[in-house]
């Protein structure tokens, strides 16, 4: 890290600014407290998000890295702040569902919390003016958003995180039911794991309680939406 310079920014997205450094191969990531919902209709703020979304990712990066999946993670900078791998993303939305919820449980008439027979794997088309479409394969590969080999590559990590991460919860006490992920190809095209996966992107649910530890809060006007990002940080890191 010694070497990497912040640079000037690239990019400011919902939850996230980056910034170019000095090696062309790699960017900087700040994670802000902004949260927004249904295709940023909603906007508001979840005190202390940013960091605990920032250590909850390159934690499971960490780990996922350990199971085989690669991903953009290099090194935590700083509280809100990770080096990562500079990537051009996959426009995809890719969801992998566990237990019923959501936009799945309206779209299919199936109530919030049925356990699927098995897990689904799900892509939508990553485009805010259009509303994030449901997708299949075909629409990827006819609209030339990932070519066929990248589309199972992508499929193959994403039941990889899948199983490791319903392990590692259940060992904190929390029920995966759903969660999204983004890919990312490097410069050399090689696709690797990108974005985030923090409470804003996963739906977690006490194993005991049922009672709900993610964004779900703040979309539902649930409050309690900064506790339950804090007791998910705590179950995760341990603090
Ligand atoms: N999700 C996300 N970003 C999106 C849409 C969905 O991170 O733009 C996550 C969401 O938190 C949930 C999973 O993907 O864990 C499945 O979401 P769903 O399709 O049910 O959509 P939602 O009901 O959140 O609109």
């Amino acid at each position: 890290m010694a070497n990497v310079v912040k640079g000037e920014q690239l990019y400011e997205g919902k939850a996230k600014k980056v910034y170019a450094t000095n090696d062309p191969d790699l960017v900087i990531v700040d994670y802000k407290d902004d949260a927004t919902a249904f295709n940023g209709e909603k906007k508001g703020t979840i005190v202390g998000k940013g960091v605990i979304n920032n250590r909850m990712t390159n934690f499971m990066f960490k780990k996922l890295e350990e199971a085989g999946v690669p991903t953009h993670l290099v090194e935590e900078l700083s509280e809100r702040e990770t080096l990562v791998k500079k990537v051009s993303i996959v426009p995809l939305e890719v969801i992998i569902r566990n237990v019923a919820a959501g936009s799945f449980s309206k779209r299919m008439g199936v109530p919030e919390g049925k356990e699927l027979l098995t897990p689904i794997l799900e892509f939508s088309y990553k485009n805010d003016d259009l509303g994030d479409p449901f997708i299949n394969d075909y629409y990827a590969l006819a609209l030339g958003l990932a070519t066929k080999e990248e589309i199972d590559t992508i499929a193959k990590y994403a039941f990889a995180v899948n199983d490791f991460m319903v392990k590692f919860f259940k060992g904190v006490g929390v029920d995966l039911i759903d969660f999204k992920i983004e890919f990312g190809r490097t410069s050399d095209g090689t696709i690797i794991l990108a974005d985030e996966i923090s409470p804003d992107t996963c739906r977690f649910w006490d194993s005991k309680t049922h009672e709900k530890l993610d964004k779900d809060r703040f979309r539902r006007d649930m409050g309690g939406v900064e506790d339950a990002y804090q007791e998910m940080m705590k179950r995760v890191l341990g603090e």
